[in-house]
Order: C-alpha cells, then structure tokens, then sequence
C-alpha cells in the first residue's frame, strides 16, 4: 500500500467543512446547553495496574499501534490486552500530561521518541515504527483525530460512539478512503462469544420470526457536573447514556434483528435543578419499526438502577442475554421452545478478537466488520430519535438511516 500522507490541512480542506460540523452535535438538535471543549491532560487515573515488565512483539508482521488518550478504558481494559492479540503491539502513545506519558511509557516499553503530546501528534508521520492508532478519548475529539492520523498515513480503530454528529462520521470516511487506510470502530460486541451466537441463533430462526425487541443500558451516576465528568458536558459527549450507553442497545436491536427501521419514535427527559443534567438527558427511550413488522424498544438511562439487557421475542420463544454486553459476565437464555442456555465462550476475548480483526484488515488488506459506515449509520439513527424526540413526531428513515422529509 503506498504511504502518501496529506497534511492535515489539505484533509479538512478535502473533507468538507469540519469546523462548522464540529459544533453540531447529534443533540444539538434537542436546544441543549452546553460548555466548550478543550484537550486536557488529565493525570494517571486511580487503580490504573501498570505492567511490571513491558509487553513483548509477538510477530514480524505485527502492527504497530499509537494509543491516543491514557484514559480508564485505555489503560484498564485494552492497553493490557494488546498483549493477546497476536498481530499487534503498542508503538506509541499521545497524551496531554506529560508525567503521565513517561510513566505509562516505560510501563510499556515505549520508546521516548514515540511518546507524542496532543500538540505534535502530527510528526507521527514520519514514524514509520506506528502503523494506525486507536482513538480512546472523549467523543468531541475522535473527528480530529482520525483526520488527523489519515493525514499522516495511519490506519484508524476508533472508539464508539464514533463521533458528534453525522457530518464529522461522513468526513472521517471521506478521509480514510483518500488516504486508501482501514476505518474501524471499537464495536467490541461483534467479537464477543454470547452476541456473536445470538447473531447466529435469530439468524437461524432459533426464536421463530423476530417480533418485539427490547433492550436497556442504564446506571445511576453519582453527583457530578459537566465540568468534572466528560460524559455529562454536551459539548465532550453529545446528548448523554444514548450515545454513551444506549449505543449497545442500538447496535443490538440491528445486529439481532437483522433489519434496518424504516421508522423510529422516541422521547427524551432532562430532569431540572439536577447538576448532573443541565447539559445531557437523563434518559432516551425509542420505538424502531422494521420493515417486517417487528418492533424494537430501546431505553437508557444514567438516572435509574443498573440494566444491560437484550430480550428477542419470537413467535416461537424468547432470547434472553442479561447481562448483555459487558467486559465480562454475560449470561445468555432461550426460553420457550428450544429452551436452553448457552455457553458459546470467554466474554474477554472480545478485546483481542477486535485488536486481531484490526491488525488483520490492514496486513491482509481484509473487510472491516465494524467500519466506519456502521458508526455513521448509528449517528443518523441517534439523530433520528433526537429529532423524533424534539418534535413529538415519528421519524421516517431510508435504508441508509437518513431521516426522510
Ligand atoms: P476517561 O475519562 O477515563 O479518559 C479520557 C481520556 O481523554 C483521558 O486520558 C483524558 O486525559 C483525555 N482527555 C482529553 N481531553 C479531555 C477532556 N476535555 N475531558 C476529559 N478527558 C479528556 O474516558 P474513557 O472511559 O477512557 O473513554 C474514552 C473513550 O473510550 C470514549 O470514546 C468512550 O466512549 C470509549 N469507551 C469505550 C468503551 C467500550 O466498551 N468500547 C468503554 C469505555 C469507554
């Protein structure tokens, strides 16, 4: 594959007016208040276990990954993961906090001239050590980041949700095919054991014909405000748990299905006098129609008692994954006729199974399950409830998932 990066400059200009993308987000749609956005530097988060001896490369042909954002996904659950995957090894690592870059660093073996600010991200071009990046920092800087490694000739993972609105996931796809590099986003569940055999069963009608979905993600935060919790500031993460939480739900409403909606109503709430919501919604509850008839129910929640759940009801019986989707601890059902419980695999190897499918597409020049089409086609629909939400009006979608009318 030939290594011609475009200065970053040249990609924004190629991809369409970012700037102005970058201040409509998905809920901007629903009048939300809303503190800007700026890179920070925040330091090592409580708890972080940092390896006590750096990780070896595993295989030539490995891939070398830059992590963008030292965060508690990042250094929690994937950074000591990367491990497992075959094909891949950290090559170098961004960060806003200096201290922070130098001890997770030679925590993991690192080299010091692969150890990049926010600000110098972009001499990573000329680093040839670094292969792609996987983006783990709040939702309002994914956009930038990925054109930004696309303009140095990286290939990009991307955690979800994949951005703030629909026109920064159509720029980010218009620059990773410009720049002929791999799109991939961090949709774990496509490489976890339980939703990957329950994929399988509707597929093989193990319920009957799909009729009614529901699926719920919902925690209750303590007291926090925008300005100390990304996740509740509108302008970091849009409008709350439906981008954040919810997006599982999403994801497995269609990924069960097997349908696209041909439509969607839903409401919202955000609570007053609560300093956890004067930026986000509380909750998101939405009905999706399917072109055969069935009809899913989505419901998230940052406000109410802990939830993960995926229930499928067939003519013929009832799917039953609670929890659903989570690092680990999935338990997965079918009652009814062929009533049963499944045990298909270890929910952990999800993380290196995504990793190995990255690392993959790029050597192999293979398809990405999880592309970046996925990740706009769920930003539309997110944007669908939103505007269905706003209006008190039924959404009509085309197949692409852009509204109609
Ligand atoms: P986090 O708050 O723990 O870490 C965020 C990182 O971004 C920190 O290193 C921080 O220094 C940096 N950062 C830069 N500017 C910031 C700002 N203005 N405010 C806050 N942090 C800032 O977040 P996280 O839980 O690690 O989430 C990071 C990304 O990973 C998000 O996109 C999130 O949706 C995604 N995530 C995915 C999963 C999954 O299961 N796939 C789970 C958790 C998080």
């Amino acid at each position: 594959m030939p290594h011609t990066p475009l200065s970053r400059r040249s990609f924004i200009e190629a991809t369409g007016a970012l700037a102005a993308t970058l201040t409509t987000t998905t809920a901007s749609a629903a009048s939300l208040q809303s503190t800007p956005a700026q890179l920070k530097g925040l330091p090592l988060p409580g708890g972080v276990r940092l390896p006590s001896t750096p990780p070896r490369r595993k295989r030539d042909d490995s891939v070398g990954i830059a992590i963008i954002g030292l965060g508690d996904y990042a250094l929690n659950q994937i950074m000591p993961r990367i491990e497992q995957a075959e094909r891949m090894h950290i090559s170098a690592l961004v960060s806003g906090n200096p201290d922070k870059l130098r001890q997770v660093g030679d925590a993991y073996g690192v080299p010091a001239d692969a150890r990049y600010s926010y600000a110098d991200f972009d001499k990573i071009a000329a680093d040839d050590r670094t292969q792609a990046v996987y983006v783990i920092l709040p939702t309002a800087f994914h956009a930038d980041f990925t054109l930004r490694a696309f303009a140095a000739g990286k290939h990009v993972l991307c955690e979800k949700p994949m951005a703030l609105s629909s026109a920064e996931c159509e720029a980010m796809i218009a620059a990773s095919r410009r720049a002929n590099r791999k799109l991939m986003i961090a949709y774990r569940c496509h490489f976890e054991p339980y939703n990957v055999e329950a994929m399988r069963l509707m597929r093989d009608k193990a319920v009957g014909t799909i009729r009614l979905i529901r699926t719920e993600q919902s925690y209750r935060a303590g007291q926090t405000t925008p300005a100390q919790n990304w996740r509740f500031n509108r302008a970091l993460a849009g409008g709350g748990p439906l981008e954040d939480y919810g997006l599982y739900g999403l994801q497995s409403a269609l990924y069960l299905s097997g349908e696209m909606p041909e439509s969607i109503s839903a409401t919202s709430f955000q609570p007053k006098g609560d300093p956890r919501f004067t930026e986000i919604f509380a909750h998101v509850a939405a009905q999706l129609r399917f072109p055969s008839g069935a009809v899913a129910q989505l419901a998230t929640s940052y406000d109410s008692a802990g939830a993960n759940l995926s229930q499928v009801r067939g003519t013929d019986g009832t799917l039953i994954l609670d929890p659903a989707t989570g690092y680990a601890g999935q338990k997965m059902r079918i009652e009814g006729q062929n009533a049963r419980d499944f045990t298909p695999g270890d929910p952990n190897t999800q993380f290196a199974g995504q990793l190995n499918h990255f690392a993959n597409a790029i050597r192999d020049n293979s398809p990405i399950l999880t592309p970046g089409e996925m990740g706009l086609r769920d930003i539309r629909l997110i944007e669908a409830i939103y505007a269905s939400a706003r209006t008190g009006r039924t959404v009509a979608l085309a197949p692409d998932a852009r509204m109609r009318g």
